[in-house]
């Protein structure tokens, strides 16, 4: 096994610290490196490859045609393969499929590719204006937000056929980890906050509610939680009854994000006290300017500066019988099959995001900054805040995909998905703590986005279900049935 045996060298450097040249600021491309990066710019030179190159129609064909330099490289790996599979038994084993392949193809690989260089060079420059002012700035937002658009990037967690991005779960959580590098109010606004429970819109519901909001012309907001019913979702107290050919709305819901500008509301209600959410609870689609319902305040937060969180109150609001969104009494069902997806990207997926980008951030610093004649990186207890970090960001994007492949084959992922709650939440927390201390005092300041993303990052562990209730739900299934993997 000449490939697990490590060299001389190798073991010295574990135990005597990092080399010094392994300490340096990342170094550039190399030209090679750099010349595949401008071929791939020159072939697709508004990185446009997300749907256009999914899309069986001409501007598709135009666009996969245009990337031939890329197949040129699929080529060349499938030659260098094919040579290694001569060589080497392991890889036979691996030709005939008995092995898992954690590669990621081309044309997803230009997808995110493309995500991270729009995030990087059109939307992280907004962050600064967006934490000083609380909001997102309509100019800059209106610009941003077409450019998204226009490449295919906005709803791009709804299916091709409702106009959204139709990606797979292992290609959502992709594109959601590159997210994951700026602050949750710019996903929203420039991306889109679709929930995917608008699937089971029907009739007029379509063209009213669903295509509008996955063409980013109407905000939704998504209302569960009460004031006495938070992690115990089923025990809410916002009622509906039928009255005519009318719904008839009662109650309060807070934090509601976007609660405070959206188009309209999908608000959780019950509809049989004695069910609740064994064919109790319903789903409803509440237009902002219905009689009855008001922003009643919003509610500041630690963090999240950007969009707003909002009490919404329902005084016989009245509502027609055909808004229900799926069936009567279908509601919880419906939230928590939408939940999964929505835990498991923009929970587990962008905090591997967020940590990969602090992370990056306490590399280059290690490999700059000089305290005592030496590089702080050089530093054992500084190594080890990177070394900690790394692995658990590796562990946790491992779980993601996992997940999210599960998802991709129908399988059931409920209780993974809860692990990838408690560790990704938990991860980001000790990842972004961990660059801050790296930092020093600048990890404090506000020059630095660091401080931001640790405001960010601590609503993670309570939203989408707190940490106790996932790991309530992991050890009771674990006590039952094993540990499923
Ligand atoms: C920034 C932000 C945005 C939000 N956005 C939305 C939104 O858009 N829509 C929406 O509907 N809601 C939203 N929420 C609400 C969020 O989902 C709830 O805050 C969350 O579910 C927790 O409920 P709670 O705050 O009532 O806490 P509680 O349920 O009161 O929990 C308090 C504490 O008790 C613990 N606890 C409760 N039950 C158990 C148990 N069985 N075992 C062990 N410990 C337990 C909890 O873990 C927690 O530590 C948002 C919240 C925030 C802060």
């Amino acid at each position: 096994m000449v490939a697990l045996t490590r060299s001389r060298e190798d073991l010295a450097r574990a135990g005597a610290g990092l080399s010094r040249s392994r300490l340096r600021p990342p170094a550039q491309p190399s030209r090679r490196v750099q010349e595949r990066g401008e071929c791939r710019r020159r072939a697709d030179p508004h990185g446009c490859a997300s749907r256009a190159l999914r899309r069986p129609d001409a501007r598709g064909a135009a666009c996969a045609a245009a990337i031939g330099c890329t197949d040129a490289r699929g080529a060349r790996r499938d030659r260098v393969r094919s040579r290694g599979d001569r060589r080497d038994g392991c890889r036979q084993v691996r030709r005939s499929g008995a092995m898992i392949d954690f590669s990621i193809p081309e044309e997803t690989r230009l997808l995110v590719d493309t995500v991270r260089r729009f995030v990087e060079t059109e939307v992280q420059p907004l962050e600064d204006v967006v934490e000083q002012t609380a909001t997102v700035p309509a100019d800059a937002l209106a610009v941003t937000k077409a450019k998204a658009q226009k490449l295919g990037l906005y709803a791009m967690n709804m299916p091709a056929d409702v106009g959204g991005g139709g990606l797979s779960c292992v290609e959502h959580c992709l594109v959601e980890e590159e997210f994951g590098r700026t602050s949750d109010a710019l996903i929203r606004r420039v991306f889109g906050q679709v929930y995917p429970m608008l699937m089971a819109c029907k009739g007029d519901q379509v063209e009213r509610y669903l295509k509008p909001t996955v063409k980013g012309d109407k905000i939704c907001a998504m209302a569960i939680t009460e004031p006495g019913a938070g992690s115990d979702a089923a025990s809410i107290s916002t009622t509906a009854h039928l009255d005519g050919d009318e719904w008839v709305l009662n109650g309060t819901k807070h934090f509601i994000s976007d609660g405070d500008i959206a188009d309209y509301i999908i608000l959780m209600a019950l509809t049989d006290k004695d069910k609740r959410a064994r064919g109790g609870i319903t789903l409803f689609l509440v237009d902002r300017d219905t009689p009855g319902f008001k922003v009643a305040r919003t509610q500041p937060m630690m963090g999240h500066r950007g969009y707003g969180h909002a009490e919404l109150s329902f005084e016989d609001c009245r509502i027609p019988k055909a808004a229900v969104l799926g069936e009567v009494g279908g509601g919880f069902k419906l939230i928590m099959q939408s939940v999964l997806q929505i835990r498991l990207a923009h929970i587990g997926a962008r905090a591997v995001g967020m940590a990969q980008r602090a992370l990056e951030m306490m590399r280059k610093h290690a490999g700059e900054r000089r305290q005592f004649g030496q590089l702080i990186g050089e530093f054992q207890m500084v190594q080890k805040l990177i070394a900690d970090s790394a692995t658990e960001i590796f562990g946790v994007k491992m779980m993601v995909m996992n997940a999210a492949w599960d998802i991709d084959q129908g399988k059931d992922a409920r209780d993974k998905v809860s692990m990838i709650k408690v560790a990704a939440s938990e991860m980001q927390g000790r990842v972004v703590d961990r660059a801050i201390q790296v930092f020093g005092g600048m990890g404090f300041s506000k020059d630095l986005p660091l401080e931001r993303m640790y405001r960010d990052a601590r609503v993670t562990r309570i939203y989408d279900g707190t940490s106790e209730i996932h790991r309530m739900l992991v050890a009771r299934s674990t006590i039952k049935n094993g540990l499923q993997l």
